[in-house]
């Protein structure tokens, strides 16, 4: 399956502990990163991530559009409610996108954990049907 991780900077901090924590099933998958949250996770972790631009850059829509061609599976999304984005707009389209696709999103660190046990259980198996496909990890 193809997985986003994404992490505003306060976030970053969490995403990285999160995929310390997660990176046997993680590791299994094809994933996908803005810019500066792909090199945070790549710095602590043996995972090996597809790295867009920074999302202010344009990391988010790169991403957004991978959704729309209904090539990402999974996103993680670990948003900074308390300080205002540059790139808001960017954030939001994202946001909407996985709602048109009906792409499972966790916007903070408790729900990740939520659909990365899921994931671990085989939960998104039916993503591969939307496929058509077999996922890297048989799923
Ligand atoms: P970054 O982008 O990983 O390049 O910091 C994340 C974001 O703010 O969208």
């Amino acid at each position: 399956m193809n997985i986003a991780l994404i992490a505003h900077d306060n976030k970053k901090q969490e995403m990285v502990q999160f995929t310390v924590a997660f990176e046997p099933v993680l590791k299994k998958h094809d994933l996908y990163s803005t810019g500066t949250t792909g090199k945070r996770i790549m710095e602590e972790t043996s995972l090996s991530i597809h790295r867009f631009q920074s999302g202010p850059l344009g990391g988010d829509q790169q991403i957004g559009a991978m959704i729309a061609k209904n090539e990402m599976d999974l996103i993680l999304f670990f948003k900074d409610p308390l300080t205002a984005q540059p790139h808001e707009p960017d954030v939001t389209a994202l946001i909407r996108l996985c709602d048109v696709y009906k792409i499972p999103l966790a916007t903070n660190m408790a729900t990740g954990e939520v659909l990365i046990k899921g994931l671990e259980r085989g939960d998104f198996k039916w993503r591969s049907i939307v496929h058509g496909k077999e996922g890297k990890a048989g799923e």
